[in-house]
């Protein structure tokens, strides 16, 4: 186990304001050549274990108060895909434990990860059921041993599988962040309203539910809106930065200008601006969302934008820009941070 630190656990920081997260690594990871598109298996776990610790280590300098152990995809379906299962405990062991000894150099919090894992079938849900139940317990389990704080169960297409999660987190007694995909218009592929499904969630003992990846600031925060107002546990919600809209809601329905699907290979264009993804921190923090982060896409400059539209100054904002410092570009960018700064700041 690991060792008791000063840190308070997410629960009580969660009482005292908003925790700042961030994801996103297996995208990141696979943009920086560690993680192969398509299976998206978080290999690098164990090939390039350093590589994982430098992304942790920036998104700890950029404000996130979470290292989520790098466990997506990281269960015995997704490994077999890769032929990699005799690797699967070795992995998962691994990720905590790396996310762990970079949260021992700042102040942060060790989630463990389980996600959606494509086995779960609610025309077959006895079975299906318990073949997710399995791989959850055994990741959760080794996770414990390694040393976690809480769970974060995540881009969950089913509430059915979502359901499963949450026990298996609660049977270890450990607080429980439970978020939903939105892959599909307002309901979870088994078929309830996402709001419904978050108040399911919260009535089923999840001390945190919300969102997460699949929708851009502007798409996810109507819904968000609702969930707040539905339920009084704590809201999560981590968006994508990408510019989703009310034509393409969410960053799987994107199309480029030739109509070809963007989703995956093909978002750059589509990338929100440090400034977006500020706007929207700011944006959460006034509704009432206690747990703000970001998925797909994120990478350390959201990050510390976003901790600094919340008013915050992390390890990063000593290299955060000072665009009068620069001899041509000066005063023509000033103009326009200083409309964005009173975006956020007023
Ligand atoms: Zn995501």
């Amino acid at each position: 186990m690991r060792n008791a630190r000063m840190t308070r656990g997410i629960l009580e920081r969660l009482k005292n304001g908003v925790v700042q997260g961030a994801e996103g690594y297996v995208f990141e990871l696979e943009r920086r050549g560690y993680i192969k598109a398509g299976p998206y298996v978080p290999e690098v776990v164990l090939d390039f274990p350093e590589a994982v610790k430098e992304l942790h280590r920036e998104f700890l300098r950029a404000g996130s108060e979470v290292m989520v152990a790098l466990t997506y995809y990281a269960h015995r379906e997704k490994l077999k895909d890769v032929g990699r299962e005799n690797d699967l405990e070795l992995m998962n062991r691994q990720a905590v434990r790396l996310a762990n000894e970079v949260a021992r150099e700042g102040d942060a919090l060790v989630a463990g990860n389980v996600c959606n894992t494509w086995a779960y079938n609610p025309e077959n849900a006895k079975e299906s059921s318990s073949i997710v139940r399995a791989m959850y317990e055994e990741q959760l389990a080794w996770a414990v041993e390694e040393g976690i704080d809480f769970v974060i169960s995540e881009t969950n297409d089913y509430l059915g599988e979502a359901l499963i999660a949450l026990e298996v987190i609660k049977q270890l007694k450990l607080p429980a962040m439970v978020t939903l995909a939105s892959v599909q218009h307002d309901q979870t592929r088994d078929g309830y309203d996402y709001v419904e499904a978050c108040k399911i969630l919260a009535d089923h003992g999840a001390d945190i539910v919300g969102l997460n990846c699949d929708r851009g600031p502007e798409t996810i925060l109507p819904i968000i809106e609702k969930i707040r107002a539905a339920v009084s546990c704590y809201v999560a919600a981590q968006p994508v930065p990408y510019k989703t809209d009310g034509r393409y809601p969410t960053f799987e329905s994107l199309r480029t200008s030739s109509g070809e699907q963007a989703f995956p290979l093909l978002l750059e264009p589509f990338l929100c601006s440090r400034f977006e993804m500020a706007v929207f921190a700011r944006k959460a923090q006034a509704l009432g969302v206690n747990y703000i982060g970001i998925c797909c896409g994120g990478a350390p400059h959201y990050v510390r934008a976003m901790a600094e539209a919340l008013g915050r100054t992390v390890t990063a904002s000593k290299y955060s820009p000072a665009m009068e410092l620069h001899p041509v570009l000066g005063e023509h960018v000033e103009e326009k941070h200083k409309e964005f700064l009173a975006d956020w700041k007023s």
